[in-house]
């Protein structure tokens, strides 16, 4: 069975064509683009293409709803209990969402029902707690020249920084969107939501949730469309305050350009090509599948995919072994239908990409113990372990966003850093040993956002989540994902 089982996903595809969700009603798209299952190619739906004018008027639904009372007035407490009750809804239409989330994007159903439909209600439960606790400073200012009897003294408030585009890509769509919409809501901001054109159908569903939940009308908007139309237009609008964006490094660079004119305030989530250490005493048992997860999960389409694994020279070819093994164990199929733990690519063209880091590395001398393009589809590619790559190949260097893994053996801690910081990115890295110094010394001296030790992709709304160098700027989650969305404001005065 690889069509949608709930009433909910069969009655949302069933409705025609898509249009935005602006200040709060449905327009309708003036033209419009399909989207794809990708494991049958089948249509799923047409959704709107929205431009320069859909992007202008959502802008300026989103900065009337920014100074509206419905919004700029509502009660910390109330706001709070509107983020929760969000989360509620999604909730109750988890099994329609993980479904339409499988249907446009590939993954399976476990990683849609288990891991990310939770993962977004958790991101609103969350925000929610923040809504109530976002407080400035008292500060007693050493100014020498106030006039005789009098003082100063000084306070700061915490302001939504104001409209706040958020672009998403189409690996956890609705995830991606709700690490944006949360802390931006919680904040106080207003949005203009932008799914990526590959997997535009669960930021409409959510659309739907929001009204019901309450939120005012404009405070968040929804335009579906394609990076370069509507993404650029919102990239570049005058009326954006905020950017905050997760996807490729090389848009992200696009953005940088784009938000000059108004000098946008930006985040930027971008690639990664994350490292895997498994040092000589690690526990093969559990890195083993440990690290197939953290390299083949979602299909590899997960920006910390951990594609560049090293492995003490020691056990680093019975690690090849074992994980290429694991990786022939891996049922492809439709992300829907029972037993499937690896769904196919987010399209074919993706799916010839992917093929072409290996075919080139293979080309090049490296050994491919598995995995490489299935006779399941188009856009379906079997988990690929391969040996002999050297750190100057492509695949060693750019993000594949594909289920493709290395194994490179290393003779000792100071060579397993250095292979491991030899890249551009710095997005996560993971750890694999029985040793506590070594997991202190190996996690203080590798260059990533985030670090696990015997665990790869673990992740949690209260736990930051940053890149260095291309992997982007800022931080999202935590107490710190709330301050993208918040201004100080210094008042001094003299009393
Ligand atoms: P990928 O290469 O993995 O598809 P992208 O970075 O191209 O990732 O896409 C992530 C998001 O960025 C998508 O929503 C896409 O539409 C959007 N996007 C792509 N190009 C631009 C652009 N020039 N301006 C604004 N948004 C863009």
């Amino acid at each position: 069975m690889t069509g949608p089982r709930t009433e909910g996903a069969r009655a949302f595809l069933a409705t025609g064509p898509k249009g935005f969700w602006i200040g709060g009603a449905w327009r309708t798209a003036p033209a419009t683009f399909a989207t794809h299952d990708p494991a049958t190619g089948a249509e799923l739906a047409q959704v709107g293409r929205a431009g320069a004018p859909e992007a202008d008027a959502a802008v300026a639904a989103a900065g009337a709803a920014l100074a509206s009372p419905g919004w700029a007035d509502m009660l910390p407490a109330a706001r709070a209990a509107l983020l929760w009750r969000i989360a509620d809804l999604i909730e109750a239409e988890a099994d329609a969402l993980a479904e339409i989330e499988v249907l446009d994007q590939g993954k399976t159903w476990a990683t849609a029902r288990h891991a990310e439909i939770p993962g977004a209600i958790g991101q609103f439960r969350y925000y929610a707690g923040w809504a109530t606790k976002i407080t400035g400073e008292t500060i007693r200012p050493s100014i020498g020249h106030a006039p005789p009897g009098r003082h100063a003294v000084a306070h700061t408030l915490r302001e939504p920084i104001g409209v706040v585009a958020a672009i998403v890509p189409w690996n956890s769509p609705l995830l991606m969107a709700a690490m944006k919409l949360a802390p931006a809501l919680a904040a106080g901001c207003t949005l203009v939501l932008k799914p990526a054109e590959e997997t535009p159908l669960s930021a409409l569903m959510l659309a739907d949730i929001l009204d019901r939940a309450g939120l005012p009308p404009g405070v968040v908007n929804v335009l579906t469309g394609y990076g370069e139309e509507v993404g650029a237009a919102l990239a570049a609008h005058p009326g954006v305050a905020k950017l905050t964006f997760t996807g490729s490094t090389e848009t992200g660079r696009a953005l940088v350009g784009a938000a000059r004119g108004n000098l946008k305030k930006l985040t930027l989530e971008l690639g990664g090509k994350s490292p895997a250490v498994v040092m000589a005493d690690a526990d093969l048992d559990l890195t083993v599948p440990g690290v197939a997860r953290g390299v083949f999960a979602n299909a590899g389409q997960v920006c910390v995919a951990g594609s560049r694994i090293y492995a003490h020279r020691s056990v680093a070819d019975q690690l090849a072994e074992a994980l290429a093994a694991h990786a022939r164990g891996l049922r492809l199929g439709h992300g829907l239908a029972d037993g499937t733990d690896l769904g196919p690519l987010v399209g074919p063209g993706h799916r010839d990409r992917v093929a072409a880091y290996v075919d080139e590395g293979r080309a090049a001398g490296a050994e491919v113990l598995s995995g490489g393009p299935s006779d399941l589809g188009p856009a379906f590619f079997a988990p690929a372990v391969l040996t002999g790559v050297r750190g100057d190949m492509r695949l060693m260097r750019e993000e594949i966003f594909g289920p493709v893994a290395t194994v490179t053996p290393f003779d000792d801690a100071e060579e397993a850093v250095a292979l491991a910081n030899d890249t551009d990115y710095g997005l996560a890295a993971s750890v694999w040993t029985e040793s506590l110094s070594t997991a202190h010394r190996m996690s203080a001296a590798l260059r990533a956002g985030t670090v696990w030790v015997n665990a790869h992709s673990y992740f949690s709304p209260e736990l930051p989540k940053g890149g260095r160098g291309l992997s982007g700027w800022g931080v999202e989650n935590g107490a710190q994902g709330l301050e993208n969305y918040l201004e100080t404001k210094t008042v001094c005065i003299v009393v």
